[in-house]
């Protein structure tokens, strides 16, 4: 069996550094915001190009605390709108609910699955006040666009990089665009710890240390609370097999380009459609880290039942658009072509540190072998 992503193999790879970096953790008798916390918020901050890092516990908090710490500044408060991309994962979401604001769910470009600059313009009203982009399956978001629309409109700008480490447009990477960013170092993420984890970074010197209060039951000083925080820490341990992978972040990025590369070079079937390529999207230029390779399909599910009958697990990135889940009833009577559609057709293939070339190969035949009944 080809299996979607393969932890342990990825893991494998650096055992031996991630055993010694979890026995200096055991023998060092410091278990939370300690050196290796430091350290991983510094290698972090300078491999995204920001002045500031700030390790939580995971990336839905990342999303959440930037919210709750622009309303504890006064930037933002509970009513105000936050345009965010209608087929995101549902934590994009979630942070901007629980802090009492209101997601505008805003369509995709079909040919990068990110947020459209023009239709999030179109649905602007004097109540918007942040933009929430996500670089969706690990490719940037048209950033350039986006920070001059918040420039326009005078709205402060989240990235979600939870699934993006690493890509960049001309140099400039996720996380180092927005006002402020968030990122998951869930485990299967493209930069992934052993358990939960995840970061904010920001260039805003005082956003920054609200978010460190914030993060630590709002106090900055021991035992002195400035606000009603929150426990989300990023423990010793996990800052520490963190910074033994973020060492070969790049290389495995490069790893996942090629499996990207070699799935657009020769999947050659009329009934799948590839993720266009596009200025930002070769082997040379950056700005796609590959999070997850997405195919569309009009008959998808004969297609992944096809690719399984080939022993080619694939997983289907989402299911389920947010606006048509329970939780968010009140969204249902929205009309969201594009995202239902790609809901409904979206397929993704394995990629991934741990896939062989030979084994993206066999991918590439079993794609070529489909037939549908549909075309
Ligand atoms: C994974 C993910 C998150 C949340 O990260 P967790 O660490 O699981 O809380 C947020 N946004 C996107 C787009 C994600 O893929």
């Amino acid at each position: 069996m080809i299996n979607f992503l393969d932890l342990k193999t990825i893991n494998h790879a650096c055992r031996d550094e991630l055993i010694r970096a979890c026995t200096r953790v055991i023998d060092s008798g410091w278990y939370i915001g300690g050196n290796e916390l430091q350290q991983f918020e510094s290698s972090y901050a300078e491999y995204c190009g920001t002045k500031h890092c700030i390790g939580v516990a995971n990336g839905l908090d990342a999303l959440v605390l930037v919210i709750r710490a622009w309303k504890e500044l006064g930037y933002l408060s509970e009513g105000d709108e936050v345009l965010v991309p209608s087929n995101t994962y549902i934590a994009s979401i979630l942070a901007i609910s629980e802090n009492g604001l209101t997601p505008v769910l805003v369509e995709p470009d079909l040919a990068t699955f990110n947020m459209c600059p023009v239709q999030a313009e179109n649905v602007i009203t004097s109540k918007t006040k942040a933009i929430l982009p996500v670089h969706l399956y690990g490719r940037l978001a048209d950033m350039p666009a986006l920070m001059s629309l918040a420039e326009r409109h005078d709205l402060l700008v989240l990235e979600d990089s939870a699934q993006s480490h690493g890509a960049s447009i001309d140099g400039q990477k996720a996380g180092n665009w927005g006002h402020a960013s968030g990122f998951s170092f869930y485990p299967g993420k493209n930069l992934g710890a052993l358990g939960d984890a995840g970061a904010i970074t920001t260039n805003d010197d005082l956003l920054a240390s609200t978010l460190r209060a914030l993060r630590n039951y709002g106090s900055h000083e021991k035992y002195k609370n400035d606000y009603r925080g929150i426990n989300s820490r990023l423990d010793e341990i996990q800052a520490a097999m963190l910074s033994v992978k973020l060492k070969y972040l790049d290389e495995q990025t490069n790893h996942r380009r090629k499996i990207a590369d070699l799935y657009t070079k020769h999947i050659n079937n009329p009934a799948i459609t590839l993720p266009v390529a596009s200025e930002f999207n070769s082997l040379e230029n950056s700005s796609h880290v590959w999070h997850v390779y997405t195919v569309l399909c009009q008959d998808r599910d004969a297609l992944q039942k096809h690719l399984l009958a080939n022993n080619i697990q694939t997983l289907i990135h989402y299911p389920i658009p947010p606006h048509q889940q329970k939780a968010y009833s009140e969204m249902v009577k929205y009309s969201l072509p594009i995202s239902e559609m790609i809901h409904s057709q979206i397929l993704s293939l394995p990629i991934g540190p741990g896939l062989l070339l030979e084994e993206a190969s066999m991918v590439v035949a079993a794609c070529n072998s489909f037939q549908s009944n549909m075309t």
